[in-house]
């Protein structure tokens, strides 16, 4: 097991961060401020890991400081919810830990805004998430600009620190034999810790800000007063670390042996993961995950689930890491455009608008169980996701609404939406890190996904019944 303070940790942070402005360190600081932005974790968490080392170093207690907003697209009870429980977990864990943590909740739009600016004022640097999706990216840029002192931004989504891809990858075949190699030093264990000096309580009272007081509010209670989309309801999936552990647990035991088989069946509510949307949120290590597959006993299933949880993950990430784009049809290579070109103005089978897409109004059954399956448990499988993302671009008027329709409900339903894999997912459909394929109306050469031939290959019939009006 790996120190904090030995090579292997500098190593692998060197190539996870990246300086957001050019300040130096405010020398009167009082402490290192962690922004906890998209990692939402004590374990394993590369930011934090470097905050502690910083404060050690200059041998200053160190905040951990999460806020939540009623600003960012798609604010709802759902995202909020999850947020909020993930972070009454670390309000627990930081006590037993000893680490000084604290989640300020804003609840409306005119509240205060400016918290962490306000912390920044009196910390030597901050230190914050490097994570391009969910408007973090923009978000750390402005704060950068405006900070008197250093900010320094770390990657802890990837398992292989994505600084050694410098470039955009062209598809998983070309990232697959770049990444695998890596990842046994990538999956080394290191001892987490917190900062050496602990945090006098007189400065505790002074800071800016007041945390969310978990012992007086319920979660429920705490989401309703906020200034967010309530239409959009919470979903019974358990947040947090702990849940994750369960949930990887009866994976590995249970799932993972028929992983390959099982992963193709959308009835089967067990046969993947369902770690999304920890995944997403940071709640938990994408190492840790791979460890515990490649622990189970079962090699051949393990390189399969490594296959999605490795190299689609991380070429997600290195897409929208590399490609400023990613959330437009600019991202597409030439081949897609020229097809699009020839195809843009072929006769569509049915053509919908957002309202009767979102509501699962069109005329096929299938489609429209799958939005209500996002609608209503904030997740897809992934079968039906390709399926449900491949006909949105063959019924919406045109190309550009597909996507920008597409990343819409996307992330304003999925409880994992807005994350690399998101952009990743529906570019996919659009062709992306694919090839091309024989030509169809609308689609020209883009790969097509029939979801008559998904009604021969898994029992969509039990699937429609499942999610119907
Ligand atoms: C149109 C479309 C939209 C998508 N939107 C999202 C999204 O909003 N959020 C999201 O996390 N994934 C998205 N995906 C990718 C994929 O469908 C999901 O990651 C997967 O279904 C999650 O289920 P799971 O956790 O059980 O996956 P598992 O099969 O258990 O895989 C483990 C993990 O690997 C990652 N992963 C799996 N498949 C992929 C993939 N194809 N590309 C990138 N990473 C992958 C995920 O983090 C996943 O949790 C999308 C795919 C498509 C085609």
């Amino acid at each position: 097991m790996h120190t904090l303070e030995s090579k292997y940790v500098r190593d692998q942070i060197s190539r996870r961060g990246a300086r957001l402005n050019d300040r130096s360190r405010n020398p009167a600081g009082e402490y290192v401020l962690y922004w906890m932005q998209s990692t939402h974790r004590f374990e394993e968490n590369w930011a934090l890991r470097f905050a502690v080392l910083q404060a050690d170093k200059l041998q200053l207690p160190l905040v951990i400081h999460q806020g939540l907003d009623p600003t960012y697209p798609h604010a709802s009870d759902r995202i909020h919810s999850f947020i909020i429980d993930n972070a009454r977990e670390l309000t627990k864990r930081a006590a037993q830990l000893g680490h000084h943590y604290r989640f300020v909740l804003r609840h409306r739009r005119d509240d205060d805004r400016r918290v962490v600016d306000a912390l920044a004022q009196r910390a030597a640097l901050v230190v914050t998430d490097l994570y391009p999706t969910a408007g973090v990216a923009e978000r750390s840029a402005r704060f950068a600009a405006r900070c008197a002192h250093r900010v320094v931004a770390i990657e802890s989504h990837a398992i292989v620190p994505s600084g050694i891809f410098e470039k955009e990858e062209y598809a998983a075949r070309t990232i697959r034999p770049k990444l695998l190699p890596l990842l046994p030093l990538a999956l080394q264990v290191v001892e987490d810790r917190c900062a050496r000096l602990e945090i006098p309580q007189a400065l505790v009272r002074d800071l800016p800000g007041e945390p969310l007081d978990f012992s007086r509010v319920s979660t429920r209670e705490a989401v309703a007063s906020c200034d967010i989309d309530h239409q959009v309801p919470a979903v019974p999936m358990p947040s947090g670390l702990t849940a994750a552990r369960t949930r990887l647990a009866a994976f590995c035991a249970e799932s993972l042996p028929r992983y390959a088989e099982r992963r193709a069946d959308p009835n089967d509510d067990e046969g993947s993961s369902r770690l999304s949307p920890y995944l997403h949120f940071g709640q938990i290590a994408a190492a840790e995950v791979a460890r515990a597959a490649l622990a189970s006993g079962h090699p051949e299933q393990a390189t399969s689930f490594l296959n999605e949880l490795v190299v689609w993950r991380e070429l997600a990430l290195n897409f929208c890491l590399r490609n400023p784009r990613f959330g437009t049809l600019e991202a597409l290579p030439a081949w897609v455009h020229k097809t699009m070109g020839e195809h843009r103005d072929d006769a569509r089978e049915a053509t919908y608008t957002l309202e009767q897409f979102e509501g699962a109004q069109t005329h096929d059954a299938l489609w429209n169980a799958a939005q209500r399956e996002l609608v209503r448990t904030g997740v897809m499988h992934n079968v039906v996701r390709m399926l449900w993302g491949k006909h949105i671009l063959q019924w919406a008027p045109g190309y550009t609404e597909a996507l920008a329709w597409m990343v819409h409900l996307n992330n304003k339903y999925g409880i994992d939406g807005r994350d690399p894999s998101s952009y990743a997912g529906m570019q996919w459909c659009f062709g992306k890190f694919d090839r091309p394929f024989y030509t169809r109306p609308v689609l020209g050469v883009i790969r097509s996904m029939s979801l008559k031939r998904a009604r021969e290959k898994w029992d969509a019939e039990r699937y429609i019944a499942r999610w119907s009006a």
